[in-house]
Order: structure tokens, then C-alpha cells, then sequence
């Protein structure tokens, strides 16, 4: 079963969301992953294998990861193998997401996205919540009412917890 960490302080969150994810690791997971904002921009890490890996990771470029709002993820894939590609955050845009769960309808959704134009980088059911959520955004820029609009869409029972660049004051949701 996954975990999600999310973290908002005035001090750096890259320690406190490796952290917490050492604390979750009871659960069982095969990958881990974080973002963290830092000047206008995601920064992100992945890796397949215990949260150490992905602590060693942020080690090698700590100062990509100062940052002040951040979301983290241990994986249990139930959604393609166990890859870097398919680790948690998954990003659309300025928009990173971290999911517990399963969305059901996610090859439909992803038909419709690749028909707007959307790439994919994984084979998760998680990015299509990414890119749902980047579609909406653009047209109606409200991150909380981009995530409103789209959880009617989704069939499951899920976790999410989302970051987005520009919205600073509101930029950690759990659904
Ligand atoms: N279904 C998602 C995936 O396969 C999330 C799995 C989980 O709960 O960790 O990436």
C-alpha cells in the first residue's frame, strides 16, 4: 500500500517529506518519489527500490530541492511495473500529482486526453489526473476548482495530493 507526504513550512521540506517517507516505508512500496518547488519550477526525483535510494538521489544536488512546499510518494504499482518512469509525482505542466489507489476509467480518460494532444510518459492511471487537471486549469485557472471539476470524472477510490507552480497559497490538496 502507497503513502503520500505532503509538507508546507517556512523552512526547506525536502528532509521532512524523506522523513516521513521512511516512516511509511512499514507498508510496502516499490518506488519513491518527491517534488518540491523552487524558484517557479518542479523539482523532481524518482527511484525504483527502497526510500535510501531516493535520499542518496536528493543528496548528490541537495540545493535542486530547497523548497518550501513539496509532495512526496512511496508506490505499489498497480498500474505498470515498477519504474522510474511510472514513480510518483506525475507532472502535466507546472502541475505535480501523488496517488493513492486506482482510477478505474483511466484508459478512457487517456484516450480523450491523447486526443487533445496530451503525451504520456508512464503507464500509470495516475498521469491521466495530471493532465485532467493541467485541461482545466488552462481554461479556468483555480487549481481547487480544477480538482473539483475533475473528481466527478473519476471512477475508484483513490488518495491524491497535489502541487501547482503558480498557486502558492493553496497548493496542497488531499482528495
Ligand atoms: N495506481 C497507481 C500506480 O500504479 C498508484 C498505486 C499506489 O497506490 O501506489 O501508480
Amino acid at each position: 500500500m502507497c503513502g503520500i507526504v505532503g509538507a508546507v513550512a517556512e523552512r526547506n521540506i525536502a528532509n521532512i517529506l524523506l522523513e516521513g517517507l521512511k516512516r511509511l516505508e512499514y507498508r510496502g512500496y516499490d518506488s519513491a518519489g518527491l517534488t518540491v518547488i523552487r524558484d517557479g519550477e518542479l523539482h523532481r526525483e524518482r527511484q525504483v527500490g527502497k526510500v535510501q535510494a531516493l535520499v542518496n538521489a536528493v543528496a548528490i544536488n541537495p540545493e535542486f530541492f530547497d523548497g518550501h512546499i513539496g509532495i512526496a510518494h512511496t508506490r505499489w504499482a498497480t498500474h505498470g511495473e515498477p519504474a522510474q518512469r511510472n514513480a510518483h509525482p506525475h507532472v502535466s505542466g507546472k502541475i505535480a500529482v501523488v496517488h493513492n489507489g486506482i482510477v478505474e476509467n483511466y484508459a478512457e480518460l487517456k484516450e480523450e486526453l491523447i486526443a487533445k494532444g496530451y503525451v504520456f510518459t508512464s503507464q500509470t492511471d495516475t498521469e491521466v489526473v495530471a493532465h485532467l487537471i493541467h485541461d482545466i486549469y488552462k481554461k479556468t485557472p483555480d487549481l481547487l476548482e480544477a480538482v473539483r471539476t475533475i473528481i466527478p470524472l473519476l471512477h475508484g477510490a483513490f488518495a491524491l495530493g497535489i502541487v501547482h507552480v503558480d498557486c502558492l497559497m493553496s497548493s496542497l490538496l488531499y482528495v
